[in-house]
């Protein structure tokens, strides 16, 4: 079974290629982790996989649907609902508190506010930041700010968590914690993972690798 694939994909920025015949897919609950080197295409492909850019040709596939010929509307719709993102830098809004960040995505959504906040507030035990709810994020630490990122992209319920050095800007040993929280996380809501990262140790957390090189997947292989 496959939630997510990709098929044959190019893409080229100028007179650069950055992906020349990308295949992939990934499975429900699954977690893939996507090496290889800096420049080789992997940013590009999860951004395709994503709905960020289009492809110049190939197919990407989500649920049985064509997210490539998707309108804009629907795929940004898709997006809000069925994806959630953890970059290398958490992208929260300093200014904001934890609980704030966290129950953006649901006021996106359109939920009510007392539900809104009261759903984010719950996930602070499992994010292991009881009692820093209302903190602004400016004030956390770089592990604490990575978790609270967790937190907002997984509690709209996403099926798939695209996930681009989610512990790149950390120390390794808070990168390790922060691993090991997300993944506790994703297998107890069932939701299939997209780990970008150039980092063996990280990528060990996954159930399968691919390995991108010059722009194409050139290897993969279930993880040991
Ligand atoms: P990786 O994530 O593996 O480091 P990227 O997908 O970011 O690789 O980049 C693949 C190639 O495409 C690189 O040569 C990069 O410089 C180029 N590239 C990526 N995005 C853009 C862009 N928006 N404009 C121009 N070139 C880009
Ligand atoms: P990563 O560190 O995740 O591999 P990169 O540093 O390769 O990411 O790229 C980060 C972002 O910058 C990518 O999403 C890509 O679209 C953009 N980018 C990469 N290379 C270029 C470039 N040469 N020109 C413009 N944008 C680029």
């Amino acid at each position: 079974m496959t939630i997510l694939s990709a098929d044959n994909l190019t893409k080229s920025f100028g007179a650069t290629v950055a992906l020349h015949g990308a295949s992939m897919s990934l499975e429900p609950g699954e977690i893939l982790a996507v090496m290889g080197p800096s420049g080789s295409g992997k940013s590009t492909l999860l951004h395709c996989l994503a709905g960020i850019f289009a492809p110049d040709s190939g197919t990407v596939t989500f649920d049985a649907r064509r997210l490539d010929t998707m309108s804009d509307r629907e795929r940004t719709r898709l997006r809000r609902t069925d994806f959630g993102f953890v970059f290398q830098f958490g992208e929260l809004v300093p200014e904001l508190t934890a609980v704030d960040n966290v129950a953006l995505p649901l006021l996106l959504a359109g939920m009510r506010r007392g539900t809104a906040y009261a759903r984010a507030r719950s996930w602070f035990p499992r994010l292991e930041l009881a009692g820093l709810e209302d903190r602004r994020t400016g004030e956390l630490s770089g592990g604490q700010a990575q978790r609270v990122a967790v937190g907002r992209a997984l509690v709209t319920g996403p099926k798939v968590l695209f996930a681009d050095e989610p512990t790149g800007a950390l120390d390794s040993l808070t990168g390790e914690k922060v691993m090991d929280l997300m993944v506790d996380t994703v297998r107890a809501e069932g939701t299939a993972v997209i780990l970008v990262t150039h980092d063996a140790r990280v990528a060990s957390h996954a159930d399968r690798q691919i390995t991108v090189r010059d722009g194409q997947v050139i290897a993969s292989g279930v993880q040991v």
